[in-house]
């Protein structure tokens, strides 16, 4: 029972250098975010150790009398979080909890409608060399060419055209609120079920800052480590009494075999926290981090430089930069900002002239900043350093030594 540092020191050495990194960098990937010690210390807990297939009290392994303690902590917390009927607290990522969902409600061959990939859509919602562009016929609504905005007329005549058996509403790269209602009376219209994947905006609506899907949706999804700040997993939601029990049996043993019971009791302390007053005060912090960020990427200096914002702004906790009328692409952009000691992703936009290596965008999150305890002063900081970053002959140095003041006020597991 040595230490990891004396059992594998190569190893040792990887997790010193990325809470390294982690404390170095300004986190910028919206779809990261910081967990707190205490969900640390589930996942790095002896419930690593426990098979527990099947579902609390009904398990095929013996010794589950505590990991059925926790399993049923964390659906209970999630039905209230999230005011849902139903909660499966399994899944071991977001994919995992979409292959399920998927499998309860479609069969292979069935239509599936989803937003377009390179539109902000997911691999998960019908991307052909995914699962679900394999498995299911997948067909896609796009964007406005106009206003970048998902228009519901275009969404309904798709749906009309094409009769899914399912609609996905959800996103990985898309900087506005969605019309819950509208999805599921075309749904209904049509005779489809709504699936509404969350996975990006799921702690928005645990505050109650972010319509929730769930009255809407016939069944939820969601990753729990996004804006939702708990372990890297997924989690299924519903209230529809038909589902319950294809869900579960979708997840096990439909998808997965043992559950990482580890990670279920992190999941319980995360939506526990979720509940909490300073969760939604993160939150609030995060969406006013993102509107901030987007005022000063659209403000005159970065217009002239080719720097411009997708929608013009934001009602959620990302930025979509659009960098088409500039010189610098996304993966420079992506680049530069590293020099600085930013981490963004970059991200194609919508019929974007640059090929996918490249890209003419790039994404940015708030939510790991606000984790780390940024408010509006620090957020304008960053926000200037970001355009500055963008702008013509940036210098590195000065703005690197700018983010290393934020990086050093805000020290992160002190
Ligand atoms: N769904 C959406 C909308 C996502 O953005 C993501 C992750 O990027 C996922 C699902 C997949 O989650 P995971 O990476 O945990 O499989």
């Amino acid at each position: 029972n040595e230490p990891l540092s004396v059992v594998d020191p190569e190893i040792a050495a990887v997790l010193e250098q990325e809470l390294g990194r982690q404390r170095d960098y300004l986190e910028m990937i919206a779809s990261e975010n910081f967990v707190p010690r205490a969900i640390l210390e589930s996942q790095g807990s002896v419930l690593t150790n426990k098979y527990a297939e099947g579902y609390p009290g009904r398990r095929y392994y013996g010794g589950c009398e505590f990991v059925d303690i926790a399993e049923n902590l964390a659906i209970e917390r999630a039905k209230k979080l999230f005011g849902a009927g139903f909660a499966n607290v399994q899944p071991h990522s977001g994919a995992q909890a979409n292959a399920a969902v998927l499998s309860a409600i479609a069969a292979p061959g069935d239509t599936i409608l989803g937003l377009e990939l390179s539109h902000g859509g997911h691999l998960t919602h019908g991307m052909k060399l995914n699962f679900s562009g394999k498995l299911y016929n997948a067909v896609a609504y796009e964007v406005d060419p106009e206003s970048y905005l998902i228009d519901m007329e275009v969404v309904r005549k798709q749906a009309l055209e094409h009769k899914p058996k399912v609609i996905i509403a959800g996103w990985s790269a898309y900087p506005r609120q969605l019309d819950f209602a509208a999805f599921r009376a075309i749904a209904d219209e049509v005779g489809a079920y709504l699936w509404v994947d969350m996975a990006h905006f799921a702690g928005l609506v645990a505050a109650g800052l972010h319509p929730s899907p769930v009255p809407h949706a016939h069944v939820v999804s969601t990753t729990v480590h996004k804006t939702l700040a708990g372990p890297r997993s997924g989690l299924i939601l519903s209230s529809d009494e038909s589902l319950y029990k294809k869900l579960n049996s979708a997840v096990f043993p439909g998808q997965q075999g043992g559950p990482l019971m580890h990670v279920i009791a992190a999941k319980a302390t995360a939506f526990k926290l979720a509940m909490e007053p300073e969760f939604k005060d993160r939150q609030e912090r995060t969406i006013r981090g993102a509107r901030i960020l987007a005022e000063r990427l659209t403000a005159d200096d970065a217009k002239a430089a080719g720097v411009d914002v997708l929608t013009g702004g934001t009602d959620v906790h990302l930025v979509l930069v659009d960098l088409r009328a500039s010189d610098v692409d996304g993966k420079q952009a992506e680049n530069l900002l590293h020099e600085v000691g930013i981490t963004v992703n970059r991200n194609s936009v919508p019929w974007d002239p640059r090929p996918p290596m490249t890209t003419s965008g790039v994404r940015i999150g708030t939510p790991a900043l606000a984790t780390r305890g940024f408010g509006d002063d620090e957020f304008r900081e960053v926000a200037d350093i970001i355009a500055l970053t963008l702008m013509p002959e940036p210098d590195l140095e000065a703005l690197a030594a700018r983010v290393k003041v934020l990086t050093t006020a805000f020290p992160l597991y002190a």
